[in-house]
């Protein structure tokens, strides 16, 4: 039998999650923390920062994230959850890897020119080197598989490389991750621009559902999303609203695109929205439900990221000691 696999995955502290993030990472987090040996989930206060933000607002939206994640159903006593800037070894490594980072490949990341493209006054150092804290986020706990939604790929397969070209240059020390996207629900796209990913920072409030959504306004979003002119509840490469909301229903009522296609062959776009509108209501009130028991203790939360922050550190620091000695930075051990 192989090993049991070494899970790690990153979220950035926005508060706001929306039901791209859920589908296609926070729910492959709750399913790995029993898989996991162990299932490591780092909230990514240091990868926020690389863009505009306000340091008060990055707080509160810290603790939101948090509560979220163990609504949702993250234990920290079957995983490793904790804040990123807790565990120094990150910031380290980022800066040793970005030794064995070509600049070239930094320059090819979809993200960055997306993501840079949006900044109104400063396109940050830190946006550029975003995928290398990434790279040292998994790499300094030799994680082996990484749950990420689609828009992750990319930077996956940058770690990688980095992780080899370290072990050519140096000698086996890192490992190569491999990338955990769901199959369904990877890439849930924007209710009003079904083109685009749901996202954080480009999306608008009303092609966007937010996990913390009363079921009121999921209900209005719904209703109100981009479909076609066609009647035909299919997927299609012309359809990409009707599409999207097929794998959104699949997804929330547990079942799969092809069943779905089958329940509503005979049934017009506004009730199908509506159905979906409700299904996804119901897969979510959960979440809020105890979100809203969990948030207000903010006691709480930083001890159970002060417990995580121990048991990471414990992880990385052996590894990032190896690093060093193999990089001959410092005296020899
Ligand atoms: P931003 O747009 O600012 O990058 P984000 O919405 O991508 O924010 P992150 O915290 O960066 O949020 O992503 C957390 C996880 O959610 C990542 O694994 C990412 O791949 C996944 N994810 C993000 N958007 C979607 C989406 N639309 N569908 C499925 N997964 C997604
Ligand atoms: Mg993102």
């Amino acid at each position: 039998m192989s090993s049991p696999p070494v899970i790690f995955s990153g979220i950035q502290p926005t508060g706001r999650k929306h039901l791209g993030n859920y589908i296609g990472a926070i729910r492959q987090y709750v399913e790995g923390q029993d898989r996991g040996e162990p299932a490591i989930f780092c909230i990514v206060d240091l990868h926020a920062i690389s863009v505009a933000y306000d340091p008060a607002e990055l707080r509160e939206r810290f603790y939101d994230t948090t509560a979220i994640l163990l609504a949702a159903g993250l234990d920290p006593e079957r995983c490793i959850l904790f804040r990123q800037s807790d565990v120094r070894e990150h910031t380290e490594l980022t800066w040793l890897l970005s030794a064995v980072t070509a600049h070239g490949d930094l320059n090819r990341m979809t993200q960055f020119k997306d993501k840079s493209a949006r900044q109104r006054e400063l396109v940050s150092a830190a946006l550029f080197l975003y995928p290398v804290l990434q790279a040292a986020d998994v790499l300094a706990y030799r994680a082996t598989e990484v749950p990420v939604g689609e828009d992750q790929r990319q930077h996956i397969e940058l770690m990688r490389e980095i992780a080899r070209r370290f072990n050519e240059r140096f000698g086996e020390t890192l490992v190569e991750p491999e990338h955990l996207i769901p199959e369904l629900g990877a890439r849930i796209m924007d209710l009003q621009e079904p083109e685009r990913k749901m996202s954080t920072t480009a999306g608008g409030e009303a092609g966007t559902v937010y996990v913390l959504d009363e079921p009121d306004a999921i209900r209005k979003k719904l209703g109100s999303a981009v479909t076609d002119s066609g009647r035909e509840v299919r997927r299609g490469e012309d359809k990409a609203g009707i599409t999207n909301l097929i794998d959104i229903m699949a997804v929330a009522s547990g079942s799969d695109p092809a069943t779905v296609e089958g329940d509503f062959s005979d049934a017009g776009y506004g009730d199908f929205k509506k159905a979906v509108a409700e299904a996804t209501v119901e897969f979510l009130a959960p979440v809020r439900e105890r979100y809203a028991d969990l948030r207000p203790d903010e006691r709480a939360l930083e001890a159970a990221l002060a417990e995580g922050a121990e048991k990471a550190r414990a992880i990385a620091a052996p590894i990032l000691a190896e690093v060093r000695d193999r990089m001959g930075i410092g005296p020899q051990r």
